[in-house]
This record gives structure tokens, C-alpha cells and sequence, in this order.
């Protein structure tokens, strides 16, 4: 699988990991938006939320509660915090693997 967010999670690319456990890894954005930009993605190779179904429900809950402890650790939880998803073109899904963006760290805005 040519997948760079699978390769990422496999350590074969070097990031700046922010948790780990058996089937979630974070790590911070390589273009940041906000002082706190972590992407948190399945291991398991998920093209998109679109991609999902009942099978994925504890997976995906998991991601959530994987991104609340890292707005404690990042210290946003008390700021506040967003968490997007980009599915598809329209979305501006640049990579194919399923990745919560946690954004934080400023008055964040809505131009969209
Ligand atoms: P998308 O646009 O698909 O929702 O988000 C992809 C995100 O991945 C972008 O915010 C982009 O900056 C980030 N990204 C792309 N390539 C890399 C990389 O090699 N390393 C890291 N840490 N982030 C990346
Ligand atoms: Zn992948």
C-alpha cells in the first residue's frame, strides 16, 4: 500500500509523534494552522470517514477519546479546540487515509 499516512504510522517516515497505541497514531501537522495541529489516524489502512461503517463504531470512538487526551496534554481542552475530517475532493482531502485534524491554540475561525 503506497500510502504515506500508513508509512507514517509504520515509523518508515519519520514524524513528531504526539500518541501511539495499537491501532491509533498522532503526530503534529508538517504545515501547521494553529499552534496546535495534530493529526490522529487509524493504523489500519480507512481512505476516508466515507469508508466506514458499523464494524469501524470503536475505532472511531476511540479516535475521540485519543483526541480529548491530547487536548489535555496540549493544553487546549479548557481553550477549546475543532476537529475536522476532510472527506473527498470537495473537502480538500489531500491524503487518502482517514485522519482527524485536533486544531487549537488560538481564536480559530469560520470562512467557509
Ligand atoms: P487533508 O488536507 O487531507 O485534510 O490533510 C492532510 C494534512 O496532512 C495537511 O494538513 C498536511 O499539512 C499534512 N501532511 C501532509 N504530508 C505530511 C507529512 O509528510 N507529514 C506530516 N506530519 N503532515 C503531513
Ligand atoms: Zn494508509
Amino acid at each position: 500500500m503506497d500510502c504515506l499516512f500508513c508509512k507514517i504510522a509504520a515509523g518508515q517516515i519519520p514524524s513528531s509523534k504526539v500518541y501511539e497505541d495499537d491501532t491509533v497514531y498522532a503526530f503534529r501537522d508538517i504545515a501547521p494552522q494553529a499552534p496546535v495541529h495534530v493529526l490522529i489516524i487509524p493504523k489500519e489502512h480507512i481512505a476516508s470517514l466515507q469508508e466506514m461503517d458499523e464494524k469501524h463504531n470503536a475505532l472511531l470512538g476511540h479516535m475521540f477519546a485519543v483526541a480529548r487526551e491530547i487536548a489535555v496534554s496540549e493544553g487546549v481542552d479548557k481553550t477549546g479546540y475543532r476537529i475536522i475530517s476532510n472527506v473527498g475532493d470537495d473537502a480538500g482531502q489531500s491524503v487518502k487515509h482517514l485522519h482527524l485534524h485536533l486544531i487549537g491554540g488560538k481564536q480559530l475561525k469560520w470562512d467557509n
